[in-house]
């Protein structure tokens, strides 16, 4: 009897408080990106690696293309409890896209093709290991330009027959010069003009580990280390780099991990393309 009104009453004290130590918000779902709170100065471990927590207590995570649909998010309390939250992630299926007709130097590159590969993959790669206390990831992303959607996130291409990696990322067709504006606030982390696959290739650091890219670019208007705000213009849309005609090709990041960037933003406004 006396257990059962400790009982009680525990669940009345700590309920409300549990519920509200640990949340998770956002696409638990195959290349999506959520959000956690945790009591500030808890630690959170992903996959066996500690992710930043901000001083209020928010991190940000994201699942692979391919992620297993069970995951666990492990916090250590600051009283030194360790809680074990699973999580499941939703399974996706992924389109296959064939591509004929490119250029063959851009589908099997020569060995010096593969030195300039090799130094722009390296170039990227340090980029996004950065891991910048701010917390822009915040903010609802807007699309960074409007028009039609000629390539989605996640499907398997076929170039002049040859199967590839995936496409991480989702392309939208806009003529060249087509403004390109920032999806959210952040710090231009890398400007290149031409890169061997990605052409005119920018990328914005939006804190965390979580960052954007926009590839194929005509032009950049910003340079390395510069703040950008949620619309400002950042580059036109070009043809640059491997591909078949102008457009953006926009994709998101949480450090080495590709997440789908069509999952944070409304369905895209291709009226107003048509009208700009
Ligand atoms: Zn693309």
């Amino acid at each position: 009897m006396q257990r059962m009104i400790i009982g009680a009453f525990l669940a009345v004290l700590c309920l409300p408080f549990s519920a509200q130590a640990f949340t998770l918000e956002g696409h638990l779902v195959q290349g999506g990106m959520a959000i956690g709170k945790v009591e500030p100065a808890t630690t959170v471990f992903f996959h066996g690696k500690a992710v930043r927590v901000s001083p209020e207590g928010l991190f940000v995570i994201g699942f692979s293309r391919d992620a297993e649909p069970e995951a666990v998010i492990e916090l250590r309390l600051p009283s030194g409890t360790v809680e074990k939250h699973p999580v499941r992630i939703e399974k996706r299926s992924y389109k296959i896209q064939r591509i004929d007709g490119l250029p063959p130097r851009k589908v099997s590159p020569s060995a010096e093709d593969l030195k300039r590969i090799r130094k722009d993959i390296a170039l990227v790669k340090a980029v996004r290991k950065k891991d910048d206390p701010r917390t822009d990831f915040l903010q609802p992303f807007i699309w960074p330009v409007s028009g039609r959607i000629s390539g989605v996130y996640g499907s398997q291409r076929i170039l002049n027959g040859k199967p590839k990696r995936p496409h991480y990322g989702v392309d939208i067709a806009a003529p060249t010069g087509t403004p390109v504006k920032a999806p959210a606030d952040g710090v231009v982390s890398l400007a290149h003009d031409d890169m061997f696959y990605s052409g005119g290739t920018l990328i914005v650091d939006h804190g965390h580990g979580l960052s954007t890219v926009f590839m194929h670019l005509h032009k950049i208007l910003v340079e390395e280390g510069q703040r950008v705000r949620q619309g400002d213009v950042i580059a036109q849309v070009g043809a640059t780099g491997r591909v078949t005609g102008p457009h953006l090709h926009w994709g998101m990041n949480w450090f080495e991990t590709r997440l789908d960037p069509s999952l944070l933003v409304p369905p895209i406004p291709e009226a107003t393309a048509a009208a700009q």
